[in-house]
């Protein structure tokens, strides 16, 4: 068993950590005063300027808010008829990105969206597609939303239908295009008003519905919030830690994003009162804007520190990460890293679940595909079968639990301790080759041949 060098650090950073109401406060600003943070609301600004003054007053230097521009979008009134076989409103939402549109025409179901039920694209051509959010069995890997829109407006649908597969929730969000208006409309439906419209195609052959909706895409502005503890002997490195702050509009976006965010937030609060004198790089905190609508703060992070790329150690992505489940670490093919992190689970004493596992659906991914070392925090032992109440408006505080967010918090704290303390690190920025390569192997990246596609839609 190795000896543990941070001992007395730790014991002071996760005693204040276990000792502190201070996430659960941070968090009923957040949600209760600020609402969603979505992009264009005025909660989003609000959050920024919290994050911001929050990093000033735990102690880190150089906190700015950067800001960039970007495609916000609102949504207005959507309203779903069925006109045939019988008359009848279903209630619904648009879907982030969707335009504004007036459709008349039938419904055609293809059940969980696999690859393989959009074969017959004729099927589809002109029809409102509906599918479910579960991931459908036999495929082996999470089919994201996007792509079973993608692959409608690919088939040539009118409009898409995302119909949740949690009872009791309501319809489920998400968006259906990145920082720009969508192709086709998408919108969103309970899975009882889903299942409702599957019994009436089983029974009656044919359904015809009516969808209206009208939202705006303009530009505005949002922001990603940064602040640092500058390292003692190797200032111009940093270890980055970052979670998003918008959630989505219809929600507090309690869980996913801003448990992980108040977490980070805990960690940089005691990284910053006990353990400043011990790093040698830095420790960089990143609040990231508009993720929901395409992970946008984060490439404009990685756009506008261009130079700065080849001196991150590890970006450490806490999207969501203050929720239950065991706190360890998503890597994201670093084998580099692994003694380093079998190293440090030796000296916790905790459980550090540790493994590979790489999605496309968060900021990390802009990261990624720039050859930066990336991981997330969450268990690669855990299954993952869909995002529960996430995305719904039942994403709300009363679901975070503070046990959770101190468990992420203090895990936080621990590693970014240990990286940034460390005098040498065994990972490189990897060539744009070996990340292609990484890119084309992985199933779970599927969804970005799709998406390729769909970006040629535009063009056409
Ligand atoms: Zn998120």
């Amino acid at each position: 068993m190795a000896n543990n060098p941070y001992l007395d650090i730790d014991r002071k950073m996760l005693g204040d950590i276990h000792t502190s109401r201070e996430m659960m406060d941070n968090l009923e600003i957040l949600c209760d005063d600020f609402g969603s943070r979505f992009g264009g609301t005025p909660g989003e600004k609000l959050a920024a300027q919290f994050f911001r003054d929050k990093f000033k007053a735990y102690g880190l230097s150089n906190v700015k808010m950067e800001p960039y521009k970007y495609a916000s979008w609102t949504r207005g009134e959507t309203t779903l008829e069925i006109t045939h076989p019988v008359q009848h409103k279903i209630s619904c939402i648009a879907l982030p990105y969707c335009p504004s549109a007036t459709i008349e025409t039938e419904l055609v179901s293809v059940g969980d969206g696999a690859p393989s039920d959009f074969k017959n694209p004729k099927r589809l051509k002109n029809k409102l597609v509906m599918a479910t959010s579960k991931t459908p069995p036999d495929v082996g890997r999470f089919i994201h939303r996007s792509e079973k829109y993608g692959r409608s407006a690919l088939a040539g649908a009118a409009g898409f239908i995302f119909m949740n597969h949690y009872e009791g929730l309501g319809p489920a969000t998400g968006s259906i295009a990145d920082n720009r208006e969508a192709i086709i409309p998408g919108i969103s439906i309970s899975k009882e008003d889903g299942e409702y419209l599957q019994r009436l195609l089983r029974r009656k052959g044919t359904v015809r519905l009516k969808l209206k909706t009208r939202n705006k895409t303009r530009q505005r502005t949002s922001w990603n919030v940064v602040g640092e503890l500058v390292g003692n002997t190797i200032p111009g490195e940093w270890v980055m830690v970052g979670c998003h702050y918008d959630g989505h509009d219809i929600s507090q976006g309690a869980h996913d994003p801003i448990s992980g965010l108040a977490a980070i937030m805990d960690a940089a609060r005691v990284l910053s009162s006990y353990a400043k004198d011990h790093i040698n790089c830095g420790i960089r905190f990143i609040a990231f804007g508009t993720e929901e609508i395409g992970l946008i703060g984060a490439k404009e992070y990685v756009n506008a520190h261009a130079k700065e790329l080849d001196q991150i150690r590890l970006l450490l992505n806490m999207d969501a990460a203050g929720g239950g489940g065991r706190k360890g670490i998503v890597m994201h093919y670093w084998p580099q890293l692994d003694k380093f992190f079998a190293n440090i689970k030796s000296q916790i004493h905790d459980d550090l679940p540790y493994g590979n596992k790489l999605s496309a659906f968060s900021d990390h991914f802009p990261f990624f595909e720039a050859g930066v070392p990336t991981a997330g925090m969450g268990d690669t032992e855990a299954t993952f079968s869909g995002r529960g109440f996430g995305h719904t408006a039942f994403d709300t505080l009363d679901k975070l639990h503070l046990t959770n967010l101190r468990a992420a918090a203090s895990c936080a704290a621990r590693i970014l301790l240990r990286i940034a303390a460390a005098k040498t690190w065994p990972a490189k920025r990897r060539p744009q080759k070996a990340v292609n390569a990484i890119i084309t192997k992985e199933p779970n990246l599927d969804n970005l041949k799709v998406d390729a596609a769909v970006a040629r839609l535009y063009k056409k």
